[in-house]
């Protein structure tokens, strides 16, 4: 006899959603920072505030390839009556200019090259006629016509990105602007992924009869990925508790385990057993939840104290559970300042009914109608079902107690995939 589902300590069961979520985040740490070099840092969160070192753009410079003029100089100038200002000299981009520019002068200037002293406007290049040191202004430009401002962008010392800000192309080229070559970002959760199951093989072995190809692990791991934690795989264990024990400690340096199956009220469900040996005691077991209800978590009592959550091994179950729980933890653990899903609220397309006492994670469709977005259930929700999955564009919350949500009623979807929005048109 192996650890058997009769010999667990107690735990708390039957938790709502609500408060298996508190619970878990309640349990989750927020983790430290690494310092990166910041072309290596897309993806990951600030874990300090960027002050400004300078002022961008770090003079005052042409907009345009033109001229730089006295504003002043031009007042009533048009095509007709055209200005003639006399060419005192040029200033390349990335050049000086090498003295201020004087009453009735013009300057050459090329686009982002510094505005010279004394100059206060640019004219474009097209309003302009050039001849042999003199040219000829056919507009009157307002004062800082086509100059860009020093410091328009960023004034030195100011606060440009935030703590808790993901590190994106934008922030990135900001971070170059800024001549920081190093940031500090939070650590990404790794996250160590078992499946157990004596059924289950690897893609690329025989699928005999009574085989199952390990999904979950791809499609958990593709979870984590998706928000910037990075998976550890574990292998498959086999239904013992030793084989699940060894399995498990492999994984003990990551900040969150997984494991998948084998975590039900079956005689081989010994994920329980095992994590309690482990040092892991479990904070619940059971959320009143379809699909998902045999989820357990708990944290480690070690050194850097890893969160555990085993996941039902059911395809939908196991991701579900992991959208609803995982996903949010790994998101404060990365240091992120939101941790759900966008959500809105959607017209039923058709009406749905179930038995009261769980919640149902209804897998839907989505499709705007006018200014309302219409819900329709993506065929069999059944927990196996991945192409329930497949077709989704975000998961409707059926409450535990409703028995019925009626066509034309409105219910709260947290939205997956923002798909249904897309266009055939350009957005032009
Ligand atoms: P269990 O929780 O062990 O009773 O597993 C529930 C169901 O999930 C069974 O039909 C398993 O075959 C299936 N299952 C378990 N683990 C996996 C996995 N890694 N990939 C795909 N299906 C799985
Ligand atoms: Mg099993």
């Amino acid at each position: 006899m192996g650890i058997g589902a009769g010999k667990l300590a107690p735990v708390r069961t039957g938790l709502s959603p609500a408060e298996a979520l508190q619970v878990v985040l309640d349990a989750t740490p927020v983790l430290g920072s690494e310092t990166l070099a910041a072309e290596r840092a897309l993806g990951r969160v600030l874990a300090e505030p960027v002050v400004a070192g300078r002022q961008l753009p770090p003079a005052d410079n042409s907009a345009m390839d033109g001229y730089a003029v006295r504003a002043a100089d031009c007042a009533g100038a048009s095509a007709s009556r055209p200005r003639r200002l006399r060419l005192a000299f040029e200033v390349p981009a990335g050049g000086r200019a090498e003295r201020a520019l004087g009453a009735g002068e013009a300057a050459r200037v090329l686009t982002g090259a510094p505005l010279p002293d004394g100059a206060d406007a640019v004219v474009r290049q097209e309003d302009v006629e050039a001849g042999p040191g003199e040219v000829r202004v056919g507009v009157a430009p307002a004062p800082r016509e086509n100059v860009r401002d020093a410091g328009e962008d960023v004034r030195a010392g100011e606060t440009v990105l935030e703590v808790g800000e993901r590190i994106g192309p934008a922030q990135l080229g900001m971070l170059a602007s800024l001549g920081r070559s190093v940031v500090a970002v939070h650590q990404r959760p790794r996250v160590a992924i078992l499946s157990g199951g004596d059924e289950l093989v690897e893609p690329d072995r025989d699928v005999a009869v009574g085989r199952i190809v390990s999904s979950n692990s791809y499609s958990l791991a593709a979870q984590c990925r998706e928000v910037g934690a990075e998976p550890v795989y574990l292998g498959i264990a086999r239904d013992a508790p030793d084989e699940i024990e060894r399995h498990l400690r492999a994984g003990l340096g990551a900040e969150v385990l997984l494991s998948s199956a084998g975590v039900s009220v079956g005689d081989r469900d010994y994920v329980r057993g095992v994590l309690e040996k482990l040092g892991c005691p479990l904070l619940f077991w059971g959320v009143r939840m379809k699909p998902g209800y045999p989820l357990a978590f708990g944290r480690f009592e070690s050194a850097h104290r890893p969160l555990a959550f085993g996941l039902p091994g059911n395809p939908v179950s196991a991701m579900m559970t992991f959208e609803q729980f995982v996903r949010p933890a790994l998101l404060k653990m990365a240091g992120r300042r939101r941790w759900f899903r966008p959500r809105l609220e959607a017209v039923l397309g058709e009406t749905l009914r179930k038995q009261a006492g769980r919640l149902h994670f209804v897998r839907v469709r989505l499709e705007r109608r006018g200014a309302e977005v219409v819900a329709r259930a993506t065929g069999n929700q059944g927990s196996g079902v991945l192409r329930s999955m497949i077709r989704a564009h975000g998961i409707l919350v059926f409450p535990a107690e409703a028995e019925v949500l009626e066509e034309g009623a409105r219910a709260r979807v947290q939205l997956l995939d923002e798909e249904f929005l897309a266009s055939d048109e350009p957005g032009l």
